[in-house]
């Protein structure tokens, strides 16, 4: 099998999109995955005639949640994705109309953190099945996958947890980098465990913090942080996972611009010899 490997970049669409998405037609990254803007901002025709024009095939829309924070760990438990209670219901309804604007962009593809997803003992577990399995509905009627990205939880919670959502559409996008940030274990060896429902991926590094899963690792450019990408390139083509290794780099502004650029010669370089073993 041979695999294409397109690589892809993750554009925010804040007020630097446009500095994002002519950096990426500048570098010839030919696909990209994009954080869906607030709705007062979602227009369709300006943003596919944008797309279109650099040349670049948007693979995935990630849904984004006003008051969602990523400050501290115990910040993201309680403000991110769909687990948190108080917000549940509101951000269900929003995540359906992300993925209708995905399908306006004519998209396949939604994703999001669930949050921390919980322990399948715990009390909350099956309505946080229960909401999962709903957006994988609305998403599945509009013929798409919904692809969950990792790193909240371990690899063992979130396999268990597909399999009891039980939808054929469900699948991950996987996160070598938020493995260690969060904590939440060796990110090759979760690779190596889910791999079957990858369907997307982050290029994207990161250092182990002194105590994991108590304070964050440090998110650093691709090839400088302890994620073992020539490991993880083979265990994708192991998986069988020939889909856009698209660069994610979480920090904004010029630099944000030069880490890619630097890490697009890297992932071009490690993919050629990926190729050849
Ligand atoms: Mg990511």
């Amino acid at each position: 099998m041979r695999c294409k490997h397109p690589l892809g970049l993750f554009i925010a669409m804040d007020q630097e999109w446009k500095n994002r998405l002519s950096a990426a037609q500048d570098l010839k990254i030919p696909t990209a995955q994009i954080l869906a803007p607030p709705e007062s901002e979602r227009d369709v025709s300006l943003i596919k005639k944008m797309f279109s024009d650099a040349d670049i095939d948007i693979t995935v829309v990630f849904c984004g949640f006003e008051g969602e924070s990523y400050a501290d760990i115990p910040t993201v438990k309680k403000s991110v994705g769909l687990v948190p209670t108080d917000k549940r219901k509101e951000r269900l309804a929003q995540a359906k109309k992300i993925a209708d604007f995905a399908q306006e962009l004519g998209v396949s593809q939604t994703a999001l953190h669930m949050g921390f997803i919980p322990e399948p003992h715990e009390s909350d577990y099956q309505a946080v099945v229960s909401v999962a399995k709903e957006l994988a509905e609305h998403c599945q009627s509009l013929g798409q996958d919904l692809l969950l990205e990792t790193g909240q939880e371990k690899a063992r919670i979130l396999l268990q947890f597909i399999e009891d959502v039980n939808m054929p559409n469900l699948a991950i996008n996987f996160d070598p980098a938020n493995m260690i940030m969060y904590g939440s274990g060796d990110p090759i060896k979760a690779l190596n465990h889910l791999g079957k429902y990858v369907k997307g991926v982050h290029c994207k590094d990161a250092k182990w913090a002194e105590r994991p899963g108590e304070e964050w690792g440090e998110e650093v450019p691709l090839g400088q942080g302890d994620v073992k990408f020539m490991e993880f390139f083979t265990s994708l083509l192991n998986a069988r996972y020939c889909g856009p290794l698209t660069i994610e780099r979480e920090i904004v502004g010029e630099q944000q611009i030069r880490d890619i650029s630097r890490g697009v010669e890297y992932l071009v370089t490690l993919r050629q010899r990926v190729w050849k073993e």
